[in-house]
């Protein structure tokens, strides 16, 4: 076809994929031709998070694929699977302009055909903090990762440190269960209020959107704690807590403060901590974190 001069055409690489069988054949071409490959897994409704994941995979690897699944197993029952935000042409749209590879957006019968009957469970750090709000949910996130990662075999999987516990679930799972993908762990990407970006957002406006940075700052003034030299745990938790409970639009559901390897509650800081929280903002769930190193004699903290 004759392109008509002084019109750019932007060319567009990206192949959209939705079965197994050919997202493994896919990956497999791309390996024989020495491309290293990157996965970031998602549930689409794609937003300026899941692009600093994309952004990273690039610079590290020479083939992206990212997964668009809204996986069910990882919804208990009454959340909100049914109504989770689902915008596949404009994330196709984002994604080709970022010039990913291949989107991998395969439908539940293909990811759970019927008669599916294996679970991945990781003992222990499964069920606290978010596995304990949310039973059976990261049964749900191992199981799809594990299969995503054998479907693509990338050489590196990337995923947000929004989701702490799920990053450190998956890394433990791969270790267990000697995969060679290499798990990257990516800083969270905040709107300017702090509120850290989730698909999620979508559905709170106007008091609600605003309440919901009450997280972060929350996380902010046990930074401040920290800073002016805090190390137990009951105190820079109540100076969290303290930040909730003035917005009353906030429940919240925890806080803690935990080691970053064991996901155990710590009494005083050390090494390498999370602090975690999770809160209803008018139905709406939400998670954030503090990442906390010990650095000689003092913390920093990471928002
Ligand atoms: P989701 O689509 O919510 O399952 O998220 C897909 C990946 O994007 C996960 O690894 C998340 O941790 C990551 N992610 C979600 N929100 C953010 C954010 N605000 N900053 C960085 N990564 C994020």
């Amino acid at each position: 076809m004759r392109r008509p001069s002084g019109v750019l055409f932007l060319e567009t690489h990206m192949e959209t994929i939705h079965t197994v069988v050919r997202m493994k054949q896919a990956a497999r071409e791309a390996r024989a031709k020495q491309r290293t490959l990157g996965l970031v897994p998602t549930m689409g409704a794609l937003h300026e998070g899941h692009l600093s994941l994309i952004c990273r995979a690039q610079e590290r690897c020479s083939a992206v694929a990212v997964s668009i699944f809204v996986n069910p197993k990882q919804f208990g029952p009454g959340e909100d699977f049914k109504k989770y935000p689902r915008t596949l042409d404009e994330d196709r749209a984002a994604l080709e302009k970022l010039q990913v590879d291949y989107l991998f957006a395969p439908t539940p019968e293909e990811i759970y055909p019927s008669g599916f009957r294996t679970e991945v469970i990781v003992q222990g750090l499964s069920d606290r903090l978010e596995g304990r709000s949310r039973p059976g949910h990261f049964q749900g996130v191992a199981t799809v990762v594990l299969k995503l990662l054998d479907i693509v075999q990338p050489q590196s999987a990337f995923f947000g440190r929004k989701d702490a516990q799920q990053a450190r679930i998956i890394q433990q799972m791969t270790r267990d269960l000697n995969l060679d993908a290499e798990i990257v762990v990516c800083p969270i990407v905040r709107e300017p209020d702090g509120l850290a970006l989730s698909s999620r957002n979508v559905f709170l406006a106007g008091d609600d959107r605003r309440a919901a940075a009450a997280l972060y700052r929350s996380l902010d003034s046990l930074r401040r704690e920290i800073e002016s030299g805090e190390r137990g745990a009951p105190r820079l938790l109540a100076a969290l807590r303290g930040v909730i409970e003035a917005e009353p639009r906030v429940a919240l559901d925890y806080a803690e403060i935990v080691d970053a390897e064991t996901f155990d509650p710590v009494e005083e800081l050390r090494k390498t901590c999370y602090a975690l929280l999770a809160a209803r903002v008018a139905g709406v769930r939400l998670i954030d974190n503090a990442l906390i190193e010990q650095v000689g004699d003092s913390f920093r903290v990471t928002l």
